[in-house]
């Protein structure tokens, strides 16, 4: 080591230790001590080394600056020291080297410092602090900084940064937090480096395991890619803190494909090491009144998910529409969802439109595969709900029979999944459950009533409370419902049409209770099964129609209600025919003061189909 005027001499910063100390390296020091076989030097308060007598250029007192230069540093972590005077050098600042940790293991390393390197998930500003949630490619964590009470710290990071901030690991509430000593945004080509690495890996986290599926089916063999797909983004949207709001028709069927999701999320939740009360703000279930996803409906979700970014610094979330969705009149709110860029996928067994999958990242559909609405939303829900947390299995087990069943499903799986749930519900178990779920669902109105709704499906691990919940609320539904069909059943008209189908025609406004249980689509429904049930072999068709809508039910006629729509809006001109549903079964609305020639229009293409 010469004194020319390249050397460099390092100053040792405060925090660090051995670590950061290299042999070969010079050193500014200072005099600690003195021994008869040399001087101590330390390099910082935490650090000292011995400069033999041997390698003492000049006589110090203590205290005095001095440059050494490290020979060896042993295993024992003594460190061999001799002293340079170099008359020209430069010093350069040696900072406590931190290599990053990983969020998993962050509760290894409680009341340490740590260097985090990730994705701002969530900026949350508090009467307190500002509350960063930080996503890398382990898990999930929170941050919290603070400058002055309720005053945003770090306002030049925004959601969606990729951040490098270093903290002491700290245990709140049973939670851990890091409380940020520093954050700084990352440049560019760090960003890139960082979020390839975390997308990567979040990538092959959000892979959905390989399971087969709870009973035997062709369609859902065909469905296995796409499902696997839309449990892939639930996955990936947890992993990331992306919101989630489920949309679901607010039928049995509806709300067991809904609510198999809802377990499998809220339990990924709840794992996840975000928040304690994320299983609420980051997901959330809504039923839909109409079959699709309704412009009121998109309207008040956009609401507040704009709301929840400008207020809790929220990421926008992604839409999960099921047993609606798949139709052309979803069009309109799914044309704001694309201006908001909104991820939008459908779980559905309605038969779908071509024209909505340009506005979807994944679309789970029965009729994509040569299946029919026999294979039901809860029945697809559930499969899905396994591939997104297979923990939640045996809790979810029994919903996609009570949805077979709420949604008259009339495929092979039926029964499979009615003999899965055998051992603790029989089939009228599941027709009881799902008359609940509707009954219930009725006075629930746009609630989604997660508490209710998991006893009414015996999730809350209160069997005794949900036999009874369910029994009285199936009483109650019965009772309504024999009450609509005293009043209704003597109104109704039939008529024999050309193809030989029995029509049958009821005016659910004037001849039904109004708003009460059950409701004018439910209150024919009823009378159709009625019906059908004392005219075993006979093709029938039940219309219950208000002053501007009709509901289509039908046994051995082989209509298609959405072409039916589409005709008759073309045709009657200024009738304002729209409408859909399944194939068999759906609803029509037009203009009151057309209803007359529009219900004679139908009447005339019913008796028009095959039988
Ligand atoms: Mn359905």
């Amino acid at each position: 080591m010469g004194d020319t005027k390249d050397m460099i001499v390092y100053r040792l910063g405060a925090n660090c230790d051995l670590d950061e100390v290299e042999e070969g390296k010079a050193y500014l020091g200072r005099v600690q001590g003195f021994a008869p076989f040399g001087v101590f030097v330390q390099l910082n308060d935490r650090v000292k080394g011995l400069v033999h007598k041997s390698n003492v250029k000049v006589q110090h007192e203590e205290r005095d600056p001095i440059i050494v230069h490290v020979l060896q540093i042993r295993s024992n972590g003594n460190i061999d020291l001799e002293e340079v005077t170099p008359t020209v050098y430069q010093t350069q600042n040696v900072t406590k080297k931190t290599t990053s940790v990983l969020l998993s293991d962050i509760g290894k390393k409680i009341g340490r410092t740590v260097l985090i390197e990730g994705e701002v998930a969530q900026i949350k500003q508090t009467s307190g602090p500002t509350i960063f949630t930080i996503v890398d490619e382990s898990g999930t964590a929170n941050g919290a900084a603070f400058i002055e009470a309720g005053v945003r710290a770090y306002p030049e990071v925004d959601l969606g940064d990729i951040v490098a901030l270093t903290g002491e690991v700290m245990q709140r509430n049973n939670q851990l937090q890091i409380e940020i000593g520093s954050m700084t945004v990352l440049a560019p080509e760090d960003t890139a480096r960082v979020r390839e690495r975390i997308d990567a890996a979040l990538d092959l986290r959000a892979e959905p395991v390989d399971l087969p599926f709870l009973v035997e089916s062709d369609v859902l063999r065909a469905l296995r890619p796409q499902m696997r797909k839309v449990a892939k983004e639930i996955r990936k949207a947890v992993l990331t803190a992306r919101p989630i709001v489920l949309r679901h028709h607010a039928d049995a069927d509806g709300i067991c494909a809904a609510v198999a999701i809802e377990q499998a999320v809220t339990a990924l939740l709840r794992e996840s090491g975000g928040d304690f009360d994320a299983e609420y703000f980051l997901f959330k279930r809504s039923p839909s009144k109409a079959p699709f996803y309704e412009i009121e409906d998109i309207t008040r979700d956009l609401d507040f998910a704009l709301k929840d970014n400008a207020r809790y610094g929220q990421k926008m979330p992604m839409i999960l529409l099921m047993d609606n969705g798949s139709t052309e009149e979803d069009m309109p709110s799914l044309k704001v969802t694309r201006i908001y860029g909104l991820p939008v996928m459908v779980v559905d067994h309605h038969h779908p439109d071509e024209v909505v999958d340009e506005y979807l990242i994944g679309h789970v559909n029965p009729y994509h595969v040569g299946g029919d609405y026999g294979i039901t939303a809860g029945m697809l829900g559930t499969e899905i709900a396994r591939l997104v947390n297979p923990a939640v299995e045996d809790q979810i087990r029994h919903l996609p029979a009570i949805a077979g069943v709420g949604d008259r499903s009339e495929a092979p799986e039926r029964a499979r999944y009615i003999a899965l749930a055998a051992p603790e519900y029989s089939e009228d178990d599941c027709r009881d459950i799902a008359l609940a779920l509707d009954y219930e669902q009725f006075w629930l109105r746009f609630s989604d009533g997660r508490e209710i709704v998991k006893d009414i499906l015996n999730l809350s691990g209160n069997p005794e409370r949900h036999a009874k919940f369910v029994d009285l609320l199936v009483e109650e539904a019965n009772r309504a419902i024999e009450e609509q069909m005293e009043a209704i059943m003597p109104h109704v008209e039939s008529r024999t049409l050309p193809n030989g189908a029995h029509l049958f025609m009821l005016d659910v406004e004037l001849f039904a209770h109004r708003f009460t249980f059950p409701p004018p689509g439910k209150t024919s429904g009823e009378v159709h099964d009625r019906l059908v049930r004392e005219r075993p072999g006979v093709p029938v068709v039940t219309l219950g129609f208000g002053p501007d809508f009709a509901v289509l039910r039908s046994r051995g006629v082989m209509m298609n209600i959405p072409r039916m729509v589409r005709e008759l809006h073309s045709e009657i001109a200024g009738g304002g025919v729209s409408g859909g549903g399944h194939l068999v079964v759906g609803s029509i609305k037009f203009v009151e003061g057309m209803r007359e020639p529009v219900v004679e229009s139908l009447i005339q293409k019913i008796g028009e189909a095959p039988i």
